[in-house]
């Protein structure tokens, strides 16, 4: 049996969505037909939306389903009618490459070294600029997982006039999300990081609020998002969102356990982002000299999957752009693996993993005895 401990890059999904998808496979229809099948798909896609905007705590009409979050995120950065973009320096690379790709002015305001938003530069930043600007503030960092001050942030946006639009897509489903108590105008979710199925993510829009389109097409999702709905990804993303937050084991008791384990049998580590908040399902590690690369392949071999950070971008040898941001050293960045834990996880996982990472460590410092000797 594999174990699994990487559910911020995908979630396996949810027994809850994997039924609802089934149903809507069978039902068939166009949700845009009149007739009594494309009523009925209708139906649940409104079912749906109104299930996602309850757990946000927004009205139906403003969420926008999208095909992933990706596309939610590149919606709500090349659809505002702004003049710049100020992003954080940990956002995700397709908030990166969105704000890059719409050719306006992009400022990255910086992090401290526990990967959170220096709020003080942020609003020396609005303060300085020329027009209208948006702010991008992830809620929660896929590598560490470190939870960025949204709320706060957004009132600082709003004071200098500017639009707030945060990518929530690792925070759905581990934290309460609240749109309204964030206080921001836009947020990008996405199904399969909720246990949902890939292909699927929203965009949720505060009332007032107007983007350019990004999808042209039919005038699906009130006119503001063109093409077909995904019907079955949409009601296995509600299924998904709603288990999340009625059957969730207690995660972070889990990761902490696990990162005990860890310090115990390893107490050179590093943990990144511990100390301050972060998810409660991830743990961002690194011990100096197991080279992060050939540690992933060791643990894929012995039945165990893990990341050396975002899955979008691991594969690269520069390691994780994250970690250089918050200053940490190319040598140890090199070493970096994110373990995360989700409703799959148990306490076995821990235990195998603590077990051949034990293993991996004595190898290790073996095999540098040997070199040096
Ligand atoms: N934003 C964050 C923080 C993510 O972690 C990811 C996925 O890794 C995305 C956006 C993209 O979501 P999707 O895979 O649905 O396009």
């Amino acid at each position: 049996m594999r174990t699994y401990l990487d559910h911020n890059a995908t979630t396996p999904l949810r027994p809850e969505a994997r039924a609802a998808i089934l149903d809507a496979f069978d039902l068939g229809g166009n949700p845009s037909s009149i007739y009594t099948e494309g009523r009925a798909a209708r139906a649940l896609v409104e079912k749906a939306r109104k299930t996602i905007a309850d757990q946000l705590g927004v009205i139906p009409a403003m969420v926008i389903f999208t095909g992933v979050g990706t596309e939610a995120n590149n919606f709500a950065i090349k659809g505002a009618k702004v003049d710049r973009i100020v992003i954080s320096a940990v956002e995700h690379s397709c908030v990166l490459e969105a704000a890059n790709a719409t050719g306006k002015p992009v400022e990255i305001v910086p992090v401290s070294q526990g990967g959170v938003i220096d709020l003080e530069a942020l609003e020396k930043t609005l303060a300085s600029g020329n027009g209208k600007a948006l702010v991008c503030l992830m809620l929660a960092n896929n590598e560490t997982g470190a939870l960025q001050p949204v709320r706060e942030a957004a009132a600082i946006a709003h004071q200098y006039g500017a639009l707030i639009h945060t990518d929530a897509v690792q925070a759905l489903g581990k934290i309460p999300v609240n749109f309204g108590l964030l206080g921001v105008d836009m947020m990008a979710l996405s199904a399969h990081k909720v246990g949902g199925p890939q292909g699927t993510g929203a965009l949720i829009l505060r009332d007032g609020v107007v983007l350019e389109k990004l999808i042209h097409g039919g005038g699906q999702e009130l006119g503001r998002r063109g093409g077909t709905e995904n019907v079955a990804g949409i009601v296995g993303f509600a299924a998904a969102t709603s288990a999340a937050y009625k059957n969730e084991p207690d995660i972070k008791a889990l990761r902490d356990l696990f990162e005990s384990k860890l310090q115990e049998v390893s107490p050179g580590v590093t943990i990144f982002s511990s100390a301050v908040d972060r998810l409660p399902n991830t743990s961002y590690i690194a011990l100096e000299s197991l080279k992060a690369q050939t540690t992933l392949i060791n643990l894929d071999l012995e039945g165990i999957a893990v990341s050396t950070g975002s899955a979008c971008s691991s594969g690269k040898v520069t390691g994780s752009r994250v970690l250089a941001e918050m200053g940490v050293s190319e040598a140890l960045r090199a070493c970096a693996l994110r373990i995360s834990f989700g409703w799959t996880s148990t306490q076995a996982d821990v235990t195998k993993f603590i077990e051949v990472w034990q293993q991996l460590v004595a190898r290790n410092s073996k095999n540098e005895q040997s070199t040096a000797a």
